[in-house]
């Protein structure tokens, strides 16, 4: 299956940078040097094509002599984690990095110590950027991989508590490259070479298994973008039919470290020309606020947010005649709720759009000038995308048939960085095995369900191999099984099946400690150490044993399905 649109050339010899700052590319929207790339929120600064030029190359020369950071003969890698997504310079930092031919890792703000280290170690970083807020897990986690102190540089500046080492700030990082001769070589591919280059390291697990670096080049990102541009008319002759224009206002909510806020919404929007309004963290109320206060057409967000717009208070009898386009992504959006947008929004075009971080996002998005989305779809196949749903006997199903979605692309991810044998199990001659049960009609892709193990909590991934990998360390667990609940809110909700031990058994025989006690044991050992969408919110049961297949395999189905009932008769 695949898309009638042509796709437009996609350059191989551009780094994301060139990409973005090279006005004059093919078919993009012209838009003056002094548009807002950027507008904050609550200060309402702006930072213009031309300013954001002037950081991300100030940065770079620093960064280059102070450093000593270049184009990335072994790995050489970055972490950015910082409590808001509202900052210009998220971007700032990653463009700096990629100037020079380095590779940007973006981290979780949330991430306590122990989740940064696993990212730290599994992509090689050798330098954080971080905001305050995140400095002592990230100091932590640095401490613990052998990473000097040197080598932590701060997003906003602030004066460091007397227990932490004074680090330099990004803004004197820019004045001091600004204030030296040009040291930095920006990197020039050679035709070909962007597809081969790491620009992202970006966490997701998969199919299966703990969260694995999927190695995302310049090329599918830049790819990604001219397939939304195409899909979404941005060089359409008749200014009406672009679903962006240079002047648009796209509200930044999503965290900039998700594969969908940092292809999506940071890169696709600032190709467009659009601005983006950057927010603290998400806060309903002053999401609301924002709405209305900057006027602004375009949302990308997520189901839970979908919800609150649909049945908030604050929201009751309104409408946003201003708000011209709406996607929902990263998990599934009903009907009910689509209808609810659709009356808040009554100009918007509303529906949903699906990805993966393994295909650099989109995959399928609402199609480009309908008011609606068909109920249940995931939008339509973007251009350039050839899909194929496979049956579970391997042969290829037709029209209207489910099996597995497995598709191909300029913009599949390269794999996973430095694990083959996960690779191998995803990335299958150029085709990217979804883990997605779909059936596709009139090119529009209907998710049924997930074969894969991961959940999806507020449009975050949860691996339950890693909860349950650290369910095992407890002293009451014998055997354990994780699996999503589903949720209003959240749209899954984690939940633990957890075989006691023996000790812990009689224990509770005896009245030495109650079966409550215990449950609230073993997910407080969750919360304690992990994110908080990662916690067992979906609780805690007892089993006799974790089915399994005669090789050893855990028949998650089947927990899930137990799971479900039992929800359903609560
Ligand atoms: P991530 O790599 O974190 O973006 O997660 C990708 C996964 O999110 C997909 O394989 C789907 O399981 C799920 N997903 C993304 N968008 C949607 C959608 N619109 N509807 C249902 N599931 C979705």
């Amino acid at each position: 299956f695949r898309s009638a649109v042509p796709l437009p050339h996609i350059p191989d010899d551009l780094s994301i940078p060139q990409f973005i700052f090279r006005s004059e590319y093919p078919g993009r929207p012209t838009r003056p040097r002094n548009t807002p790339l950027f507008i904050e929120d609550g200060s309402g600064i702006v930072t213009t094509y031309e300013q954001a030029h002037y950081r991300a190359y100030g940065l770079a020369n620093a960064l280059s002599i102070k450093w000593n950071i270049g184009p990335c003969s072994g790995y050489f890698a970055f972490t950015i984690s910082h409590t808001h997504t509202g900052t210009k310079d998220y971007a700032t930092v990653i463009w700096a990095v990629q100037i020079l031919g380095g590779i940007v890792t973006p981290a979780n703000p949330n991430y306590n110590a122990e989740e940064l280290q696993h990212q730290l170690s599994v992509s090689g970083a050798k330098f954080i950027v971080v905001h305050s807020g995140c400095l002592s897990a990230a100091k932590k986690a640095s401490d613990t991989c052998g990473l000097s102190d040197n080598f932590l540089l701060l997003i906003d500046k602030i004066v460091v508590p007397g227990n932490l080492p004074s680090i330099p700030a990004l803004e004197d990082a820019i004045s001091f490259g600004w204030s030296k001769g040009e040291n930095y070589g920006a990197v020039r591919f050679k035709p070909g070479e962007a597809r081969k280059t790491i620009a992202f390291l970006s966490f997701s697990s998969g199919t299966t298994g703990k969260p694995k670096a999927v190695a995302i080049s310049h090329y599918s990102v830049i790819a990604n973008v001219i397939q939304m541009a195409a899909h979404y008319r941005l060089g359409d002759p008749d200014r009406s039919n672009r679903t962006m224009v240079p002047g648009d206002v796209v509200l930044g909510v999503l965290p900039f470290f998700h594969i969908y806020g940092l292809v999506v919404v940071m890169h696709y929007v600032l190709y467009a020309g659009a601005s983006i309004l950057v927010v603290p963290k998400f806060n309903f109320a002053d999401f609301l606020e924002s709405l209305i206060s900057h006027q602004v057409t375009h949302l990308y967000i997520v189901p839970p947010m979908c919800v609150l717009l649909a049945k908030h208070p604050a929201v009751k009898g309104r409408k946003f005649h201003h708000v011209k386009f709406c996607m929902s992504g990263a998990a599934p959006l009903g009907g009910d709720l689509m209808a609810q947008m659709a009356i808040l929004f009554p100009n918007a075009s509303i529906g949903q759009g699906y990805g993966l971080t393994e295909t650099s996002t989109t995959v399928s998005s609402l199609k480009a000038g309908v008011r609606m989305g068909t109920v249940g779809s995931a939008g339509e196949l973007i251009p350039g995308i050839v899909a194929r749903v496979v049956k579970p006997d391997g042969s290829l199903a037709t029209e209207g048939e489910r099996g597995e979605l497995v598709v191909t692309g300029p913009s599949m991810a390269m794999g996973y960085f430095k694990n083959p044998a996960a690779t191998a199990e995803t990335f299958v001659d150029g085709w990217v095995r979804t883990g997605d049960e779909v059936v596709i009609k009139n090119l529009e892709v209907f998710i049924l369900d997930r074969i894969k193990e991961i959940m999806k909590v507020r449009g975050f991934q949860v691996a339950p191999a890693e909860i349950e990998a650290h369910l095992l360390l407890h002293p009451s667990v014998s055997d354990v099984c994780v699996v999503g609940v589903p949720d209003e809110y959240s749209g899954e909700l984690p939940l633990a099946f957890v075989v006691p031990t023996l000790e812990v058994l009689s224990l509770i025989k005896r009245g030495d400690t109650t079966e409550n006690d215990v449950k609230q044991a073993i997910a407080k050992h969750v919360s304690d150490a992990k994110i908080h969408y990662k916690w067992l919110m979906g609780g805690v049961e007892f089993i006799d044993a974790v089915p399994k297949n005669p090789s050893g395999k855990i028949l998650r189905r089947i927990l899930r399905d137990k799971a479900n009932t039992m929800k359903r008769s609560d």
